[in-house]
């Protein structure tokens, strides 16, 4: 028999939201093709008859997966979902916050709360008329919804710094700002402090600066031992050389057939790499 295996969908665009044609399609004909994130070969995976795979899809939106999930019936499936406060300029292309918590709530209901994890990704400071802001503001308000919902895991991340994103505000009245380690681990305590008293486990996406905070944990965004537990599948549990291991990442092994350039990511995100 064939081993099991992870399928993310993807860390490098939004499938979900956007490319859910050939999600569906990938999914029907148990076959996955990808290109390699450095080489940009094609690669391709078909799955014997006999093999088993689980689906880790990340997304802002789920409301169009929503709609067309019974493509997806029979498959064991992870969400990451990403909520933030919502800032107009930051996430202009986004449905409103309670629209996406309804998302969420509808994802626990259907897949269980093991099934599902809120990311806080990224946290976002900017200057404007000399006053430092950051996107934390309804992060409390946002907790309570989920917390609601049943989840206690939230995983963190700031915002990373390229030389395109600064080009790209560069003509507007704000300025990025990138925090010092300790600003960081400043400007995030407060807000730790609350949502682990309203129960939740905070885990970062690559931030060594966060995790000096106590309690708070270098995260693995693809966890094949989470995903054995919620799957009911024995995924091997193997380091994935091809994620930023030096800076704290600690994912397991998958395939994330999601590509910078031929699935790119149609959302407006201000701050993002990974669109134009
Ligand atoms: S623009 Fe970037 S941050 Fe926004 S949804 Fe797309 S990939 Fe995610």
């Amino acid at each position: 028999m064939s081993d099991p295996v992870i399928i993310s969908a993807s860390r490098r665009t939004d499938m979900p939201r956007f490319y859910l044609d050939l999600l569906e399609r990938e999914v029907r004909q148990r076959r996955f093709r990808w290109h390699h994130p450095f080489n940009q070969r094609p690669m391709e995976l078909s799955l014997a008859p006999d093999q088993s795979a689980v689906l880790v899809l990340w997304s802002k939106d789920f409301g169009p997966y929503l709609r067309r999930r019974k493509a997806f019936e029979g498959w064991p499936l992870f969400f990451h979902f990403t909520i933030t406060t919502p800032v107009s300029f930051l996430e202009p292309d986004l449905p409103p916050l309670s629209h996406r918590l309804d998302q969420l709530e509808r994802l626990v209901a259907a897949y269980g709360p093991r099934a599902v994890r809120w990311r806080f990704d990224p946290i976002v400071c900017w200057e404007q008329g000399g006053v430092l802001h950051d996107n934390l503001g309804s992060l409390d308000v946002i907790a309570a919804r989920v917390a609601a919902a049943g989840l206690r895991d939230v995983t963190v991340s700031l915002m990373d710094r390229y030389r395109k994103i600064d080009r790209r505000v560069s003509s507007t009245p704000l300025t990025f700002r990138y925090l010092s380690e300790e600003e960081q681990a400043t400007v995030f305590a407060p807000r730790a402090r609350i949502l682990q008293s309203m129960g939740f486990t905070i885990h970062t996406c690559c931030e060594p600066a966060l995790t000096a905070i106590l309690g708070v944990r270098p995260g693995r965004c693809i966890d094949a031992e989470l995903l054995t537990a919620s799957s009911g599948l024995p995924l091997r549990v193997e380091p994935d050389g091809g994620q930023r291991r030096h800076q704290g990442c600690g994912c397991h092994r998958s395939i994330d057939i999601g590509c910078y350039a031929h699935h790119r990511c149609l959302g407006q995100c201000l701050y993002c790499y990974a669109r134009p």
